[in-house]
C-alpha cells in the first residue's frame, strides 16, 4: 500500500541515465524525485554524444532495403568479445547475456519513448561493428545527445512540477547504510541496505533519505585517478570525457563489486588544440575524416593504414615516441592531413574544426619537403601505380597529385595535430537486469543491495571488451528507466 509520506527517490548524476531514471520514477508515481548533480549544469557527457542511439527493429529503419533487423543481440555479443566468449563459468556468461538481452530487447521501446517525448530520431546510420544501420539521430543540426538531454529535462520540469527537484553543485560523497534483516533468507541473517545519501552543497542539508539510483557516468576523465589505477599504461592520456573523478568508490564503500575495469575504449584521434595543448578535455577528430581520405603523419611520414581498427591505429601511434609532456598529459605529435578532395567530402565537419582552430589551411608549397615527398608517394598509390606499404586500399575522396601527375603547389590542404584519447570505460559496478546493484561478483548467486540501483556508464558487464557505438545512450535509457521505476516502487512501499 503506497504511503503518501513516502520518501523521495534520489537520483545521483544528471546525465542521460539519471534523467531517464528521474522521469521513470515520476511516471511510476514517486511522491518526489531529487536529482543531485555535482556540476553547475546537468547533461554530463551525454549532452556531447554525436553519432546517435541504437534501436532495433524500429519504424525508422529501412526494412524494405535491409530486412527486419534481428541481429542487434548477435552484434553486441560479438563486440563483447573474449570477456563474454571466454567466460568459462556458465553463470558468468548467462549474467552477461541477460544484460545484453535486456539492452537489445528494450531498444525499440527506448526509441519510441524518446520519440513520443518529441525527440527527432528519424535518421538511421550504420556504425562500425554493426551489421545493419540502427543508430538513430535527428535530421536537423542539433546532435542527438543534446536534443535528447534537453527534451528530457524540459519534460521533467514541465510534467514533474514541484515533485521534481534538480539540485546542481551537489556532490554525493557517501551512501548511508543501515543493517536490516535479510529478506532473501528465513534465517537471522542481516544485510546492509542503502537508506540515502550524504552530499556536499553550500546551501542544502547534507543528507537525504530514500532509495537511490546511481548514474554518475564512467571514469574516462579521471586521468590520474581510477584510469591510472586500473590502466597504468593509459595514465596521463587526455579524454573526450569531462575531467572528473569516478564515483565508483562511493558504491564499493557500500558493498558494490566492480567488473571489467581494465576494458577502456581508446579513440586514436583527438584534436590537440594549439591554443591549449595541455587541456585534458579534447574534441574528437571524427573517424569519417580518415574515411573520406585523411591521412596520419608523424615527422612527415605516414605511420599506419588510417582505416585500420581504432585499437590498431591507436597502438601504432602509441608505439611512437611521445611528444613532450604538457600539463601532466601524455600526447603524441601526429598530424591529420586532408587533401582538397577529403576536405570537400567532409565539409560540414571541417568547417567546424577550422572555426575552432583545430585544423589549419596550408598551401602544398608551405609544407616541408619530407611531407611533400610522402604526398607524392601516396598519390602514386592512389593512382594505382604501386601498393601501399601500410596496406591501405580505400582512399576516400583523395585527389591531390592523382590527376596530372605532380602535386599542385597552390592546392590547399587542412592540417591539425591529433593524439590518442580515452573515450569510454566498459567496466563498472556489477548489476542485474532489474538494475539492482549487487554485492556479489558477476555470475555468483545474486545479492542485490537493498535500496540501491544503477544505470549508465557507471555499470559494468554489458559491453565486455568493446562497446558498440550508439549503445551507451541506449543503456542509459533502458536501464535508467528500469532503475527509476524500481526505486519509485520501493519508495512508495516505504512509510515516511
Ligand atoms: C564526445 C562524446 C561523444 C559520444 N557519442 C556517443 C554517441 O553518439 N552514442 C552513444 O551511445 N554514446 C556516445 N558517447 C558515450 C555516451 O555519451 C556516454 O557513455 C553516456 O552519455 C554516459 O551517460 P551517463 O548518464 O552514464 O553519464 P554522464 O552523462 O557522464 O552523466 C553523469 C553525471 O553524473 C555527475 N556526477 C558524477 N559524480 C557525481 C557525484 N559524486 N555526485 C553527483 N553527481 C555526480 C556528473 O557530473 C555527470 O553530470 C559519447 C561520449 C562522448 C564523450
Amino acid at each position: 500500500m503506497a504511503s503518501p509520506n513516502s520518501p523521495p527517490v534520489i537520483v545521483v548524476g544528471a546525465g542521460l541515465a539519471g534523467l531517464s531514471a528521474a522521469y521513470a520514477a515520476l511516471q511510476a508515481g514517486a511522491m518526489s524525485v531529487y536529482l543531485l548533480e555535482q556540476a553547475a549544469k546537468p547533461g554530463g557527457n551525454s549532452i556531447k554524444a554525436s553519432s546517435g542511439i541504437n534501436g532495433a527493429p524500429t519504424r525508422f529503419q529501412n526494412a524494405a532495403k535491409y530486412g527486419v533487423d534481428q541481429s542487434f543481440w548477435d552484434d553486441t555479443v560479438r563486440s563483447a568479445g573474449s570477456r563474454l566468449q571466454a567466460s568459462v563459468a556458465a553463470p558468468i556468461k548467462k549474467h552477461r547475456q541477460g544484460l545484453i538481452s535486456t539492452l537489445t530487447d528494450g531498444s525499440a521501446a527506448a526509441i519510441d519513448f524518446l520519440v513520443d517525448l518529441g525527440v527527432d530520431l528519424s535518421v538511421v546510420a550504420q556504425l562500425g561493428g554493426h551489421s545493419k544501420p540502427r543508430t538513430h539521430r535527428g535530421a536537423g543540426k542539433t546532435p542527438p545527445g543534446a536534443s535528447i538531454v534537453t527534451t528530457l529535462l524540459a519534460k521533467l520540469k514541465e510534467q514533474g512540477g514541484d515533485r521534481f527537484n534538480l539540485v546542481t553543485e551537489a556532490e554525493v560523497t557517501k551512501l548511508l547504510v543501515a543493517t536490516t534483516p535479510n529478506s532473501n533468507t528465513n534465517t537471522n541473517n542481516h544485510q546492509q541496505a542503502v537508506t540515502g545519501v550524504e552530499y556536499r552543497h553550500p546551501s542544502h542539508p547534507l543528507t537525504l533519505s530514500g532509495p537511490v539510483v546511481f548514474a554518475t557516468g564512467g571514469f574516462g576523465g579521471d586521468t590520474h585517478g581510477l584510469l591510472a589505477q586500473y590502466r597504468p599504461d593509459l595514465d596521463g592520456l587526455p579524454s573526450t570525457n569531462d575531467p572528473r573523478p569516478g564515483a565508483h568508490g562511493v558504491l564499493t564503500a557500500a558493498g558494490a563489486r566492480l567488473v571489467d575495469m581494465v576494458s577502456v575504449q581508446i579513440h586514436p584521434t583527438g584534436f590537440v588544440d594549439p591554443a591549449g595543448p595541455g587541456v585534458a578535455l579534447k574534441f574528437l577528430a571524427a573517424e569519417m575524416l580518415r574515411g573520406e581520405g585523411g591521412i596520419l603523419l608523424h615527422a612527415g611520414r605516414r605511420v599506419v593504414n588510417e582505416l585500420e581498427t581504432r585499437e590498431h591505429t591507436s597502438g601504432a601511434i602509441m608505439a611512437l615516441p611521445p611528444a613532450e609532456e604538457v600539463g601532466g598529459l601524455r600526447q603524441w605529435d601526429v598530424q591529420l592531413l586532408l587533401d582538397p578532395g577529403a576536405t570537400e567530402a567532409a565539409a560540414g565537419h571541417v568547417g567546424f574544426y577550422l572555426w575552432k582552430g583545430l585544423l589549419q589551411k596550408k598551401k602544398v608549397r608551405e609544407l616541408d619537403e619530407t611531407t611533400r615527398q610522402t604526398l607524392r608517394d601516396y598519390a602514386a598509390v592512389v593512382r594505382g601505380e604501386k601498393k601501399d606499404d601500410l596496406g591501405r586500399v580505400a582512399f576516400g575522396h583523395w585527389r591531390l597529385g592523382v590527376e596530372g601527375g605532380d602535386l599542385d603547389e597552390e592546392a590547399e590542404v587542412c592540417i591539425g595535430r591529433v593524439t590518442p584519447i580515452v573515450h569510454f570505460t566498459m567496466g563498472g559496478v556489477v548489476f542485474n537486469e532489474q538494475a539492482q546493484v549487487l554485492s556479489s561478483e558477476l555470475g555468483e548467486d545474486e545479492k542485490p543491495i537493498p535500496g540501491l540501483w544503477a544505470a549508465g556508464e557507471i555499470t559494468g558487464g554489458i559491453h565486455g571488451d568493446n562497446r558498440l557505438g550508439g549503445s551507451s545512450l541506449l543503456e542509459c535509457v533502458v536501464f535508467g528507466r528500469i532503475a527509476g521505476e524500481q526505486a519509485a516502487r520501493a519508495a512508495l512501499n516505504t512509510a515516511g
